[in-house]
């Protein structure tokens, strides 16, 4: 098999990208398992846009001040001033966004936003309206079912990859690859996050020695519910709380506020390690509380949410549902310059969660995401554009791997490394429990594992060695001693 233009991942940063590829050339998206298993078809809350010129500068200075300043500020002025072509561009091309009896749009606001510049499509299904409009609208050929294991790089170039397709070993050449494979949740014990999302192409690129950035950023949601069976816990998006809804223990007391002045509009950091913490110190328990809200309101505004919890035995908005923060988003990632170019390899983009080009700095300001996702990519598809052609060549990868998907005990090791990244790499670090994961991580490496697995563990050093070199507290990264 040999393309144009390879991508890896059918969310928002993978479909986009392959949106804005002309139909000239030849050009193949391929993810792991269905497309809509991603996160971008779980996104509820919305995209933020800014909503004129003059709104630039606000929606810059929100962005790097929840990041804790540690943003890139060019990276921001590139995403809240594209976002006035993309959000038109989507528009154009048929997206959905919420709108009024006559016809203007909607906009809500999220904790850490000075106003209201976030569309939402289908109430609270954003992702799933977006994904629908991306799949519909890409021009290319889609291939599901199909698990990248390897990037073929040889001399600094990026030429493909190896997948399973089908469980069946296949390379795929490329002149030009555009990683796009989202973020790492699978690695932590409590996340919201597809299961499609674990981590292998990061793991994939510590082994060829290719930067990973930012690792020590992780961001957790403050609101969600963990007491179902399932591997992707149930978010309760942020819009919630942005409409009124209120962070209560069983005594109904808003304790919040205790922690941050601004309660249940502070950033997800603070909320997150304040829920946790109370938890920890009281023994009681967390809950969302939408009491506030009129029946009818709150059903059209949040069908997903209402359907959802109802299918659990909760009435909303009458009932209260019990909360925990859990593992939401990868800030850290491949390192990426402004047009998604990978630092030191040709012809490897990466875009989207999988990336880091500094946009969120040290903690995401919320909804930012879909949007970083779209233009990104954007950008890395112009650039790709933009070169001149390369001569195409199919030099021979011919490495042995040891078993691709599972191996022996594998299955309890991924269970063990969850549990370990969620109690000693997550919300509250120190640097004891860190060596202690250090530890383990490097011990299970050394044992006889799969692929996928191994693959995974590379990642979990990176973000441990990250959390590490770090030792003052900043943004998500929140370490005592
Ligand atoms: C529950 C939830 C709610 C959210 N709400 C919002 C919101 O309201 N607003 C917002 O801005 N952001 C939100 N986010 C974050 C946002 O959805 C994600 O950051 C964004 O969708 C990531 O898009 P992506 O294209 O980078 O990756 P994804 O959409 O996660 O897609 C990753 C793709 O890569 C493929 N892939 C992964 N590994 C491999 C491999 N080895 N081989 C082949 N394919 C592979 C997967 O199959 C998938 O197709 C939310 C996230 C979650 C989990």
């Amino acid at each position: 098999m040999r393309y144009d233009v390879l991508i890896i991942g059918a969310g928002v940063a993978g479909l986009y990208s392959a949106m804005n590829l002309p139909k000239s050339k030849s050009v193949l998206v391929v993810c792991k398992d269905i497309p809509w298993e991603c996160n971008t078809f779980y996104a509820q809350g919305g995209v933020v846009t800014a909503l004129d010129r003059d709104d630039i500068e606000a929606h810059v200075e929100d962005t790097v001040k929840a990041g804790a300043f540690h943003n890139r500020r060019e990276a921001v002025d590139i995403l809240s001033r594209t976002s006035l072509d993309t959000t038109r561009d989507m528009i154009e091309r048929g997206m959905n966004f919420d709108r009024d009896g006559d016809g203007n749009l909607l906009y809500t606001k999220e904790a850490g936003h000075s106003r209201e510049r976030i569309l939402h499509a289908g109430g609270d299904a954003t992702g799933r309206y977006m994904h629908y409009f991306l799949m519909s609208n890409n021009p290319h050929k889609l291939q599901r079912n199909t698990l990248v294991y390897d990037l073929l790089i040889e001399d600094g170039r990026c030429y493909g990859v190896k997948a399973l397709v089908n469980y069946e070993p296949v390379t795929i050449y490329a002149k030009d690859t555009i990683i796009a494979s989202g973020g790492v949740g699978s690695l932590y014990q409590y996340n919201t996050n597809s299961r499609t999302v674990s981590a292998d192409i990061h793991g994939i690129c510590v082994e060829k020695g290719i930067t990973l950035s930012d690792m020590e950023m992780m961001q957790f949601h403050p609101t969600v519910f963990v007491d179902s069976p399932f591997a992707r816990k149930l978010l309760l998006t942020e819009a919630l709380r942005g409409e009124g809804a209120s962070v209560v223990d069983d005594d109904g007391y808003r304790f919040l506020f205790d922690y941050d002045k601004r309660g249940e509009l502070a950033t997800r950091d603070v909320v997150s390690r304040a829920i946790f913490t109370h938890k920890k110190e009281t023994n009681k328990g967390v809950y969302l509380d939408f009491s506030m809200f009129k029946r009818d309101w709150f059903r059209e505004r949040f069908p997903n949410i209402t359907k959802t919890f109802h299918s659990l035995g909760y009435r909303l908005p009458e009932d209260r549902v019990p909360i925990s923060p859990a593992f939401h988003y990868a800030i850290g990632g491949i390192k990426s310059d402004l047009d998604g170019k990978v630092e030191g390899i040709e012809n490897l983009y990466v875009v989207g969660e999988a990336g880091n080009t500094g946009v969120h700095g040290a903690n995401r300001l919320a909804s930012n995401s879909l949007l970083e996702g779209v233009v990104f990519a954007k950008r890395a598809v112009s650039h790709i554009l933009g070169k001149e052609s390369s001569k195409f060549k199919k030099p021979i990868f011919d490495k042995e791997y040891k078993k691709i998907i599972h191996h022996g005990k594998d299955r309890e090791y991924k269970r063990r490394l969850r549990e370990i990244m969620w109690e000693d790499v997550g919300i509250i670090r120190t640097k004891r429990g860190l060596l202690k994961a250090k530890n383990i991580i490097y011990d299970m490496k050394n044992r006889d594992i799969g692929r996928l697995l191994e693959l995974r563990l590379n990642t979990a050093s990176a973000i441990v060695e990250s959390a590490l070199k770090r030792e003052e507290s900043l943004g998500t990264h929140y370490i005592i001693s």
